[in-house]
C-alpha cells in the first residue's frame, strides 16, 4: 500500500459534516471514531477493501471521506448489537447466527411484549402471583402429552438444572457412546461436574447393552441419562439399548430417566419428507421421566431450553433457586408462545415457520433461485468477477441431523485476481454481510437459507467523493 499523507483530527473536525455528526452523537464519541479512521489508514490495515481499491486510494485520505467511514462506525458503536447478516452458508441452523429465524408472528409478539408491560407472573384471575412458565407450559403439554414443563434459557440450562436438582452429589449413568460435546465449549461431562452430579460411565463407545446400565445403577444413582445423538453418528459395530427398554430398567430399580433431545422436532419431520428425528411425545412415551431439548433448533422459536416431564419432578425444577437464575424473559415467553401457536392452529405450518419452510423447500425451486440471484450478480458486479450456479449440499445445522445433506444451489464467485477467503471477506464487508461459505477453493452463496434472490447482491458503503 502507498503512503499517504493525511489529515489531522482537528482538520477533520472542522469540516462540515463533521458538525452533523456532533448533533447527533457526543464529542468524544466523534472524537474516537476520527481518531480510529486515521489509525487505519495510517496502518493500511482497511476492515473495507473494495475492488476499485487502487483507483480510491487518494480519495480515501481525503477528510471528508475519514468523516464517512467515521460515521459508520459511530452508527455501529451506538448501536452495539450483532449487525444482521444473510445466511448464505447452506447451513439452515446456524449457531454463529443466531439459529432458527423466526415466524412474522412470534416476532410480533416479541415486539409487543418489549413495548409494555405483560402478566408474567401474575395471575388476571386471581389477582395473585402466578407461574411464569405457565402460558407456554399448557401449549407444550399439548403438544407433546406432557405433564408438566418448565422453561429456561437454552438446553444446557435445561440439562444442567436437571442435574442440579435431582443429582447433586449422586451418580449418572451415563453410555460412553453419548459423552458429547455439542460445540461452543459445551461438553456433557463437563455440565456434569459443574452440577455437582458424579458421573458413571458404562459400556464403550460404539456399544452399550442394557446390562452395562443394569451393573451400573445401584443406591447413589440418581438418574439415567441418554443424549440424543443430535450432531454425531456412531456407525458400523454398534449396539444401544432401546429408549423404552432403558426406561423399564431404570424405573424398575426406581430411577428416574431423562431423555436430552437436543434438536426438538415437535412433529415428524417425514411428513416434511426429512428422516425422521424423535419427538418429545414418542420419547415420553417409551417412558423417559423428563425429557430436554432447545427452542431455536428444529422448533422454530427463541433460544430457550424445555424441560418436560411428570409433575412432580418438573415441580422439583421449578423450586430449585438455581431456577430463578436460568429463567427466561418476557420477550422469550412471548416469542415462543407465539411459535407453539403456529404448531398447534396453523393450517400449513411449513408455511408459516420459517425453519421448517427452509427445510421443506425442493431442489427445483433452489436452481431458480440460485440462477435468479447468479443474474443479478453478473449484472452487479465489477469487472474480474465470475459467477456459476452449482449443485451443493447443505444442512440442518445446529447439531441436527448430523448426517443428513440436504439438496441445495449455490452461486459460485469467483474473482481474477483475488484467492477466495478474499472474495469471502469483500462479501463479508457488504451490509448487511453476506456469509456464505468456501468449499473447494471456491466462495459459494448457498441459497438453501437465502430468501430473496436480490438479497445475495452486496451493497457496501457507498464510495466516498
Ligand atoms: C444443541 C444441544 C444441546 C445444547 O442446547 P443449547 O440450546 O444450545 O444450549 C444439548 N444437547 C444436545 C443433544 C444438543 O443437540
Amino acid at each position: 500500500m502507498q503512503p499517504r499523507s493525511l489529515p489531522s483530527v482537528d482538520a477533520v473536525l472542522a469540516r462540515p459534516l463533521a458538525a452533523s455528526l456532533r448533533a447527533r452523537f457526543a464529542r468524544p464519541l466523534v472524537v474516537e471514531a476520527v481518531r480510529r479512521v486515521l489509525d487505519e489508514a495510517r496502518h493500511g490495515a482497511r476492515s473495507a477493501v473494495a475492488p476499485s481499491d487502487a483507483t480510491r486510494a487518494s480519495d480515501d485520505a481525503s477528510p471528508d471521506a475519514i468523516l464517512q467511514r467515521a460515521a459508520a462506525w459511530l452508527e455501529q458503536a451506538v448501536a452495539g448489537r450483532p449487525p444482521g447478516v444473510v445466511n448464505a452458508t447452506g447451513v439452515v441452523l446456524h449457531t454463529n447466527l443466531g439459529r432458527a429465524p423466526l415466524a412474522p408472528s412470534a416476532v410480533r409478539a416479541i415486539a409487543e411484549a418489549a413495548a409494555a408491560p405483560v402478566a408474567v407472573e401474575l395471575d388476571l384471575a386471581t389477582g395473585e402471583r402466578g407461574e411464569r412458565d405457565r402460558h407456554v407450559s399448557e401449549a407444550l403439554c399439548a403438544l407433546t402429552g406432557a405433564e408438566a414443563a418448565a422453561v429456561v434459557n437454552n438446553n444446557a440450562a435445561a440439562l444442567l438444572l436437571v442435574l442440579d436438582t435431582l443429582a447433586n452429589r449422586r451418580e449418572v449413568v451415563v453410555s460412553r457412546g453419548e459423552l458429547i460435546e455439542i460445540g461452543g465449549s459445551f461438553r456433557l461431562p463437563d455440565v456434569l461436574r459443574k452440577s455437582g452430579a458424579v458421573l458413571r460411565e458404562v459400556g464403550t463407545t460404539n456399544r452399550t447393552r442394557l446390562e452395562d446400565y443394569a451393573a451400573a445403577i445401584n443406591r447413589r444413582t440418581a438418574l439415567v441419562l441418554r443424549a440424543h445423538p443430535s450432531n454425531y453418528r456412531i456407525t458400523g459395530f454398534t449396539e444401544r439399548p432401546e429408549l423404552r427398554q432403558l426406561a423399564a430398567l431404570a424405573h424398575e430399580r426406581g430411577v428416574p430417566l431423562l431423555e436430552d433431545l437436543g434438536s426438538g422436532a415437535l412433529i415428524d419431520l417425514e411428513t416434511l419428507g426429512l428422516p425422521h428425528e424423535p419427538t418429545p411425545r414418542e420419547a415420553l412415551g417409551a417412558g423417559a421421566d423428563l425429557v430436554t431439548f432447545s427452542g431455536d433448533k428444529l422448533l422454530g422459536g427463541p433460544q430457550a431450553g424445555v424441560v418436560l416431564g411428570g409433575a412432580a419432578l418438573v415441580e422439583r425444577l421449578q423450586r430449585n433457586p438455581l431456577k430463578r437464575a436460568l429463567r427466561v424473559d418476557k420477550l422469550t415467553l412471548a416469542g415462543l408462545a407465539a411459535t407453539l401457536a403456529l404448531y398447534r392452529g396453523a393450517a400449513d405450518l411449513a408455511a408459516e415457520l420459517p425453519v421448517l419452510g427452509l427445510l421443506h423447500r425442493d431442489a427445483t425451486a433452489l436452481e431458480a433461485l440460485a440462477r435468479e440471484a447468479c443474474a443479478l450478480l453478473r449484472a452487479a458486479l465489477g469487472p474480474g468477477f465470475s459467477c456459476e450456479v452449482v449443485a451443493t449440499r447443505a444442512e440442518v445445522g445446529s447439531g441436527a441431523q448430523p448426517t443428513l445433506e440436504l439438496p441445495s444451489f449455490a452461486v459460485a464467485v469467483e474473482h481474477a485476481q483475488w484467492r477466495e477467503d478474499r472474495v469471502a471477506r469483500w462479501f463479508r464487508d457488504a451490509r448487511p454481510a453476506i456469509i456464505g461459505r468456501v468449499t473447494r477453493g471456491r466462495f459459494l452463496l448457498d441459497v438453501r437459507a437465502v430468501r430473496d434472490a436480490a438479497d445475495l447482491v452486496p451493497r457496501h458503503e457507498a464510495a466516498p467523493g
